[in-house]
């Protein structure tokens, strides 16, 4: 019967996994009984040859060799030339997973026609979609596309059932870099963040004892060999087979021939690191990024996993010792836990149980072992998803993010755009759709012009909702709906313009231009009662909620500011669009004494007064304040100058106040525990959709 795989396709290798027959993940042996085939293929034999043999061909210096060409994929300028054909990324990676199909399968004795594919965290919407493609073409159903620091939490996690933990896997590769923090819990894996660099890799050491064996070399002979290809060839080859030596050995010996000249260099392991040190402080500010996206520090994490061939390097394990404190997890194999994870989700997808489902061996007495469930996969996507927009002032385009990076996929949502119909003479919207974090779109990937068309001039200015999402995969789709007619629009999608240089200039007539912004202009202050009946989990969810909060409102028009209150009052950040300081004061929120409402309103009041923004207050308590009358004159004061008030209540706080402090019934809204980040995020919604009068579908 037709059975599924797990594979890492890698940059510089690849590796196949598959359930075996005790329901255990286990890697499955290539034709010549190795556990990871390389990825490069050799164009100068029919068939081309593929893996270790194609390695062979590029050790003696041919070059109808392909190899690293993963970074390249869903590129449609990356074209490699063999024997007269053209072949992409895509047609190359095709090649490789075919051989791993054929190989999986003689060494199964069956056919395979399902996998689980990995891809670094890092990969954008084409280069996720070319995967599938390449894996489409090679012949699966391709059942998942996973991140590969994810595949290796969840072999991990497989190995530690019945614990929780916070663990950070540093990924170091051929050619990538991918950081992931991630909770590993009994039954689920949930990524907090990932952060990476896909130019940054193994092969970025090699070129630098290359260059320094260059440069020795050229200085002894006059001859720089850097300038001959064969010889460049030969430098590299020698470089990285130096780099391994220098894993287990503190010096290694390089000799180099061109011509006649013939010298032979000895490096130490301490010039190698200190040659390298920038490489490893580009991996040390990534990683972190990634532990302050996830709101930790180094001694919050129970461990480290060490992922790719390039973590066998020592400066890898002494920056990761030195920093956690302990040395990395044991007993994870860098070549092969990414495919293992790859088995894993491929078993949840299909709905088979994973873990020790036959015992091996069971003793008179005991009880069998029972079989691991399923586990939950929550991943997350490193690139925020966005549409360029015009800025609220008209004066220039702007990445304007929809669903930012590190939230949980599948994820969606939207933005409403005006769009000016000239009496039914333009029923046509361009939608750019960008990935990246930078305001300026220009220095985002523009992944797609999506033309929505069939516009009804029911006014000369209509809504029109921009829907964006995330699959599971990571793949992204885009849908728009005409507000008032509730009709969705009809979409083609048309290539990405070479010249996107408009786009660092000023929007040609900002009122006509593809996105124009509705000018709103939002400025929002979360009040969060912080006495001491909100200590422990209430404020724990409080400060999720409030993430939730930020997760949800749209920066390009809003800002939000926060106020704790309890015996006192603080303003813990003022009104402010730059969401990591707003995260950060989330986390300084500190509970203790009672609850001061009154002070903290005429404060949130100060701070939004005389403004011509939308204006809200955003209040949560869980009781009554300290003075509870005069909190509502404040309310009242608040209300009078156009600033609306949403009260939610949770734990013991009275439904009837909660509508005396809210600008109608609407906007005050009791929570139960366990609901205020959904009701957070409802609210967001409701502002950053709503006019001037909120209605909240809780
Ligand atoms: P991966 O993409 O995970 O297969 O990693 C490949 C990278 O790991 C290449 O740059 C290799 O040179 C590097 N690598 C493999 N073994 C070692 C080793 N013993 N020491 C240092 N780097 C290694």
């Amino acid at each position: 019967m037709p059975t599924f795989v797990g594979i890492d396709l890698g940059t510089t290798n690849s590796a196949v996994a598959h359930r075996d027959a005790y329901g255990r993940p286990s890697i499955l042996a290539n034709r010549e009984g190795q556990n990871i085939t390389p990825s490069v293929v050799y164009f100068g034999t029919d068939p081309p040859a593929v893996g270790q043999e194609a390695r062979e061909w590029a050790r003696l210096g041919n070059d109808e060799i392909a190899s690293f060409f993963k970074p390249h994929m869903g590129n449609p300028q990356f074209q490699l030339q063999f024997q007269g054909r053209s072949y992409s990324a895509t047609d190359l990676s095709k090649i490789v997973l075919k051989r791993l199909k054929v190989d999986a399968e003689s060494r199964l004795g069956d056919s395979i026609d399902r996998a689980v594919i990995t891809v670094p965290a890092y990969f954008a919407d084409p280069q996720r979609t070319a995967t599938i493609e390449a894996g489409t073409a090679a012949g699966f159903r391709v059942l998942r596309i996973i991140n590969e620091p994810t595949a290796a939490a969840l072999a991990y996690g497989i190995q530690k059932s019945g614990i929780e933990e916070t663990v950070l896997i540093y990924d170091l590769g051929g050619g990538t870099f991918d950081v992931t923090v991630a909770r590993v819990a009994p039954d689920a894996i949930q990524i907090l963040s990932t952060a990476g660099d896909h130019d940054l890799g193994g092969k970025n050491w090699d070129d630098r004892i290359a260059t320094f064996l260059a440069e020795r070399f050229a200085a002894e002979t006059g001859l720089d060999p850097l300038d001959d290809p064969m010889m460049l060839n030969e430098v590299l080859v020698r470089s990285e087979q130096a780099k391994w030596t220098l894993s287990d050995r503190s010096t290694a010996r390089i000799t180099l021939q061109l011509g006649t000249e013939r010298r032979t260099f000895e490096l130490a392991r301490t010039e190698f690191e200190a040659m390298t040190f920038l490489l490893m402080e580009r991996t040390r500010r990534l990683t972190e990024e990634a532990l302050a996206e996830a709101g930790l520090n180094w001694p919050k994490l129970d461990g480290v996993l060490l992922v790719g061939g390039s973590t066998r390097m020592p400066m890898v394990r002494s920056y990761v010792s030195e920093m956690s404190g302990k040395p990395p997890r044991a007993g994870v194999n860098v070549d092969e836990v990414v495919a293992l994870g790859a088995a894993i989700q491929a078993a949840i997808e299909v709905g088979e149980p994973i873990g020790d489902a036959v015992p091996r061996f069971t003793l008179a007495g005991s009880k069998a072992a029972p079989s691991v469930p399923a586990r939950r996969v929550v991943d997350v996507m490193s690139h925020s998803l966005g549409t360029v927009a015009v800025s609220p002032d008209g004066c220039s385009y702007v990445n304007d993010i929809v669903i930012r990076r590190n939230v949980s996929i599948p994820a969606d949502d939207a933005r409403t755009y005006w769009h000016a119909t000239h009496g039914g003479a333009n029923d046509r919207l361009e939608v750019y759709v960008t990935q990246g974090e930078s305001r300026a779109p220009i220095d985002c990937h523009i992944l797609g012009k999506y033309v929505f068309r069939a516009i009804e001039p029911t006014a000369e200015e209509v809504a029109v909702e921009v829907r964006l999402s995330y699959d599971a995969n990571g793949v992204v789709q885009v849908r728009a709906i005409q507000r008032e007619t509730g009709r969705e629009l009809p979409m083609t999608v048309e290539p990405v313009p070479d010249d996107l240089s408009w786009l660092a200039g000023p929007p040609v007539v900002a009122s006509e231009s593809a996105l124009d912004r509705e000018p709103k202009r939002i400025r929002v202050f979360l009040l969060v009662d912080a006495s001491s009946s909100m200590a422990g989990p209430p404020m724990e969810e409080a400060q999720s909620a409030a993430s939730e909060f930020l997760a949800r409102c749209d920066f390009t028009t809003t800002e939000v500011g926060l106020i704790s209150f309890s015996t006192s009052v603080a303003l813990l950040a003022s009104a402010t669009s730059h969401v990591r300081r707003l995260e950060a004061a989330i986390h300084r929120i500190e509970t203790e004494g009672s609850t001061d409402l009154t002070d903290a309103l005429e404060m949130a009041r100060g701070q939004l007064v005389g403004d011509d923004r939308r204006r809200y207050i955003v209040l949560l308590t869980d009781g009554y304040p300290d003075a509870p009358e005069s909190a509502v004159e404040q309310a009242e004061a608040a209300r009078r100058s156009g600033i609306e008030v949403v009260a939610i209540g949770t734990g013991d706080a009275d439904r009837d106040y909660l509508r005396r402090l809210a600008s109608h019934d609407q906007t005050s809204i009791f929570a139960q525990r366990g609901e205020l980040v959904q009701t957070f995020g409802h609210i967001a919604r409701a502002i950053a959709e709503g006019g001037r009068s909120l209605r909240i579908l809780a």
